[in-house]
């Protein structure tokens, strides 16, 4: 951490960062968390300033930061005050995050209960027939995300045409997230602005990363983005979040009789039941089923 050290460093910064690394130890002392790690430079580089209960004045496209004075934004900021702000970098653009309070803004609800199916082939399927697709935009990428890693797995380690590949393809990368996480607020900000209570499946997505096959289809989807922008825009338009449990098989229960099927492939896009004869896309037939979870 020598480096943290270095001249021009807000003191707050550091009294901050070793705040932290109390927390840390202390969470690790009480078995509720592991031995605390060393940051890396270059790794999630980020530092968080606190103004320790005193507020920082945010707005417009402009903001003053301790030390290191006005900074412009690309974007507009909201006319807020705020006690903390963390600066970070992701492939060379810089971020500020800030808390602030949000008033809410309920909205008129045209649907009582969704469920919301995400997928593969769509990005998420309502239980209304809606249907949202994956952005175009990651699968065009994709080819070029690995051609980017596959030059820079080729650069001799701890040279500057490595460092080069690094940040061309941690710049790419960031592109395509950006793409992604926009599609999902697209679908987060309808579903709750419509719709009274919200049902989706709780992934566990650290789970179903291990499976390599569905690794790609997963990150490419954002499981945890999407949930991250439900909690907060439920609370933000007053509607409600219901999180089915992972175990319940809502793709592999017929949603007209109600009877469950043994097993079910992934590439069965269409759900048919041996026992009603009941024919349907497979992610409308498993957002139906959590539509249903709403009330159990
Ligand atoms: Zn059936």
């Amino acid at each position: 951490m020598e480096w943290i050290k270095e001249k021009g460093i807000c003191q707050k910064i550091t009294q901050y960062a070793f705040d932290q690394l109390g927390d840390a130890y202390s969470r690790f002392f009480k078995g509720q968390g592991g031995y605390p790690k060393f940051k890396k430079k270059g790794l999630n580089d980020s530092f968080t300033i606190d103004a320790s209960g005193k507020s920082i004045p945010v707005g417009g496209v402009r903001i003053k930061l301790p030390t290191i004075g006005w900074v412009k934004t690309y974007e507009g900021l909201p006319h807020t005050t705020t006690t903390k702000l963390t600066i970070s970098r992701i492939a060379d653009d810089w971020y500020i995050a800030f808390a602030h309070r949000v008033e809410t803004e309920p909205t008129a609800k045209s649907v009582d209960v969704v469920g919301v199916d995400l997928g593969v082939k769509e990005l998420a399927t309502l239980s209304t027939g809606v249907t949202f697709p994956n952005p175009k935009a990651y699968k065009k990428n994709i080819q070029k995300l690995k051609r980017l890693s596959k030059a820079l797995a080729r650069k001799t380690k701890g040279s500057n045409n490595r460092n080069k590949a690094k940040a061309k393809l941690a710049k790419h990368h960031n592109r395509v997230s950006n793409i992604r996480k926009d599609s999902l607020h697209k679908v987060t900000h309808y579903l709750c602005k419509n719709h009274a209570v919200i049902v989706v499946e709780d992934l566990n997505v650290s789970g179903m990363m291990a499976n390599h096959k569905l690794a790609q289809s997963i990150a490419d989807c954002g499981f945890y983005e999407f949930k991250r922008q439900l909690e907060y825009k439920t609370k933000k338009f007053v509607a409600k979040l219901v999180l089915a449990d992972r175990w319940y098989p809502s793709s592999k229960t017929c949603s007209n009789c109600g009877c469950k099927k043994e097993s079910l492939l992934l590439s069965e896009r269409v759900y048919s039941c041996e026992h009603c004869g009941h024919v349907m896309d497979r992610d409308l037939n498993a957002a139906i089923n959590l539509s249903r979870r709403a009330l159990a």
